[in-house]
């Protein structure tokens, strides 16, 4: 348990550990490993998680939700990855993400279906290696016109729109600077290229936009921001994935004293051997520190201040720490902890993909420079 947690948050907590133990564990053990979450399932979690009040920890008031800052926030998503069960991924209603600020026609046909679940988004970043030129957008009239690619979009074969980054210019050639647009799935133009899947079981599709009309109004903000606005929830996002790192470490830690603890067929149990307890205590440091800077960020976000690179250090700190401690779970383990179905196996192949999204390591630690050394930001 961290310390000096409000007392309402140690209450949420202990809520939120009953809801795993009582609701979602049981039905996890309902599912063929093989196959996905069926629907029912997740279904069943939602309804359960709208009974209980969690799934309404991630959406506006003006929506009937009840928003969790981000101490509580932190603290709930830690819980769900300290579970290292797949049902936590749908105790949450969906958020606004980017939409946050719609107003208009953008939240009738976007945000408002989102926060009903009527709608699912994705979000296109990355561009591909092979691409010459980044997306781009031009402007004619009232629309403007799209071409380019997208390579690594999250639920982007089943989503009903796309959030794209472009570099947008007027007809004459000059530019607009950058823009987020809301590109419908199903609009003329818009081909998925390609769809795959990554090791934690992700799906996603490279998409390419040949000659996309998509009117003015569907610019998330205004153009010139784009870059900004994709920017702009990531501290938020940033934050989730810390906290899922850590819940990973939590996880590992306790299921590494129990096999330390248990029968070893040499006779003795392995935590007697000093050389085990060596591995065994750099886990819980590396746990203990992660953890530490994640609350203390957590902490100060409370307080509303700039904490964009306190931010990046916890991501890089938190997923780098975890990626160690599972592999290091699954040597103490040894070749069973790799065997299909196994969870350690499960979390080896869901912690690497920690240190690509929402920012490479190497990219983070970059621009954590960059706000030092240029724009004196950043606390130690
Ligand atoms: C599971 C998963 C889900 C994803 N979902 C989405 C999504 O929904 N939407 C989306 O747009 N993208 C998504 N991505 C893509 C992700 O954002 C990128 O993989 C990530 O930003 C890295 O970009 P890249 O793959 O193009 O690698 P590159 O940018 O080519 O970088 C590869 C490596 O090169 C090195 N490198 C690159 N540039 C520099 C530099 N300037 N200085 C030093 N080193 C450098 C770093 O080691 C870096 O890790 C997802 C990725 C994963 C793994």
């Amino acid at each position: 348990m961290p310390d000096n947690l409000p007392e309402a948050l140690v209450s949420l907590r202990k809520d939120a550990n009953q809801f795993i133990n009582e609701v979602l564990l049981p039905l996890d053990r309902e599912i063929d490993d093989e196959q996905g979450v069926p629907r029912v399932v997740q279904e069943k979690v939602r309804q359960a998680s709208r009974g209980a009040g969690f799934f309404y920890k991630t959406q506006p008031a003006e929506y009937g939700g009840d928003p969790a800052g981000p101490l509580e926030l932190t603290m709930l998503r830690e819980t769900w990855a300290a579970a290292n069960c797949r049902l936590t991924q749908y105790i949450f209603g969906p958020g606004p993400g980017i939409l946050h600020a719609a107003t208009g026609d953008m939240k009738k046909n976007y945000l408002d279906p989102v926060l009903r679940g009527d709608k699912r988004g994705a979000f296109g970043f990355t561009e591909p290696d092979s691409a010459t030129r980044p997306s781009w957008a031009r402007i004619e009239g009232e629309s403007m016109l799209i071409n380019g690619q997208k390579s690594y979009v999250t639920g982007g074969a089943t989503a009903d729109f796309v959030s794209v980054l472009v570099n947008v210019e007027y007809k004459d050639g000059s530019k607009a600077g950058t823009a987020m647009v809301i590109i419908d799935r199903e609009v003329e133009g818009v081909k998925v290229e390609h769809e795959f899947s990554s090791m934690e079981g992700g799906g996603h599709v490279s998409l390419v936009f040949e000659d996309v009309r998509v009117p003015l109004a569907n610019v998330i903000g205004k153009l010139g921001e784009g870059m900004p606005r994709a920017l702009g929830n990531i501290g938020n996002v940033r934050m989730m994935v810390s906290a899922q790192a850590v819940g990973m470490c939590v996880w590992t830690l306790e299921f590494i004293e129990k096999h330390l603890l248990a029968p070893h067929r040499t006779g003795t149990p392995l935590g007697e051997r000093e050389g085990v307890r060596l591995r065994f205590a750099d886990m819980r440091i590396e746990t203990y520190v992660a953890r530490s800077a994640l609350y203390r960020t957590a902490r100060l976000a409370e307080t509303g201040e700039n904490i964009v690179n306190e931010t990046i250090a916890t991501k890089v700190f938190c997923t780098e720490a975890a990626g160690r401690i599972v592999d290091m779970g699954v040597q103490l383990v040894g070749g069973h902890g790799l065997v299909r179905g196994h969870p350690l196996e499960k979390l080896y192949r869901e912690v690497r993909s920690l240190r690509l999204v929402e920012g490479a390591s190497d990219l983070l630690r970059i621009n954590l420079v960059k706000g030092r050394l240029e724009l004196e930001k950043g606390r130690i």
